[in-house]
């Protein structure tokens, strides 16, 4: 049996008539750049998931670029943030001359430590980048508490946690702002890129939309120096269909998740946990293993596919050498990342491919 690691056919086969549908009215209207498309989806995701005001983008990298502008990061900050993660979370960061300090992640649930952001803390910390990671919700109250006892600006990054909660509330409503990715492969993907902001602080929302347009609160006026970070009439019609079936494929998802919870017995495997505090959306099901490559060896023998995410955390990455870390420097991200490995969890992988790899892993 395979049972590849993603498949994104199925679901954009099953909701083709609607999509093309969408995206014909769209063109029709010549509608290709904000404009109806866009404000519904946002408005629609507003209510799906209980924000105040959504601001789409073109990608979930611009909203995270826009977060580090409103919480004022420059030159000289350092802002707090996680090594593991995709890239993208430490660049609105980097973009704007603040200095990523990179701290270690919880053992159980891969987020950033609230712990190991109090040891970090400097007269110069300006901010904290949490990234709810694989879709599990980080400990939001105990990093809030810390950011106000030091007025610390909390930027969520939600990339993998479209839907996910913490203590009720939505993932993104808790820090100062949220961001959010809808590239295809993420849990809400577009056909494209995409991406999305919002703020519980007006004031914040307000600037956010100003920046996203050339910084032009009126044609040919530009009182700001701003960004094309317009989202595209096509993906915002597209978008609006797939928040129709995400409670859907999120419950699918949770039951997959269930089913490797309860089923994978290993003795040498570390399954991913849930914490108390908040709904995981499981965008990964990442486990560790000391062997991991042997085991993704013995998975692709019996057609299951895997992947490692992430392979190297970003404080040994190249590109931020000039910092100084090195292996060792924050040991339980670099244990995950030399142990994980990821298993499909897809919505619609059926009962008996989810068998089959439970079978797999519980064989080696
Ligand atoms: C995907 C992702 C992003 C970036 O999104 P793009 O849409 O590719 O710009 C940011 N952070 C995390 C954690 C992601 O997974």
């Amino acid at each position: 049996m395979k049972v590849p690691f993603l498949d994104l056919k199925q679901q954009h086969q099953a909701i083709r008539a609607e999509v093309l549908a969408a995206l014909a009215a769209t063109y029709d209207a010549t509608r290709f750049c904000l404009g109806k498309d866009v404000e519904d989806f946002e408005k629609n995701f507003s209510t799906t998931f209980g924000y105040a005001r959504t601001l789409g983008m073109n990608s979930g990298t611009s909203p995270l670029h826009l977060g580090s502008i409103c919480g004022g990061f420059g030159p000289g900050d350092e802002i707090i943030t996680t090594p593991f993660t995709f890239a993208s979370s430490c660049w609105g960061i980097s973009y704007v001359g603040a200095t990523p300090v990179f701290v270690d992640v919880d053992t159980d649930t891969w987020c950033i430590s609230p712990e190991s952001i109090s040891r970090a803390i400097t007269p110069k910390t300006k901010g904290i980048v949490v990234v709810h990671i694989f879709g599990q919700p980080a400990r939001m109250d105990e990093i809030m508490a810390i950011a106000r006892k030091h007025k610390l600006f909390v930027i969520e990054d939600c990339a993998q946690a479209v839907g996910a909660t913490y203590r009720g509330s939505p993932v993104g409503s808790l820090g100062d702002c949220g961001t959010f990715s809808f590239y295809p492969t993420k849990n809400l993907g577009a056909c494209g890129e995409g991406g999305a902001f919002v703020s519980k602080h007006a004031a914040v929302m307000d600037k956010a939309q100003l920046l996203r347009v050339h910084g032009s609160p009126k044609r040919y006026t530009h009182t700001e120096v701003g960004f094309n970070f317009r989202m595209d009439g096509f993906q915002g019609a597209v978008l609006s269909i797939k928040l129709q079936h995400i409670a859907r494929w999120t419950a699918r998802r949770r039951e997959i998740a269930a089913r490797y919870r309860a089923e994978i017995i290993h003795p040498k495997i570390q399954l991913p946990v849930v914490p108390a505090h908040g709904e995981s959306v499981w965008h990964q099901f990442t486990m560790l293993h000391p062997r991991r490559d042997a085991l993704r060896t013995h998975l692709e023998q019996g057609g299951v596919g895997t992947e490692i995410i992430y392979p190297g955390p970003m404080h040994l990455q190249p590109c931020y050498a000039s910092l100084g870390y090195e292996q060792g420097s924050l040991p339980v991200a670099e244990h995950a990342s030399e142990r994980c490995v990821s298993l499909p969890i897809f919505p619609e992988l059926t009962d008996e491919q989810v068998a089959h790899v439970i079978a797999s892993v519980n064989s080696f």
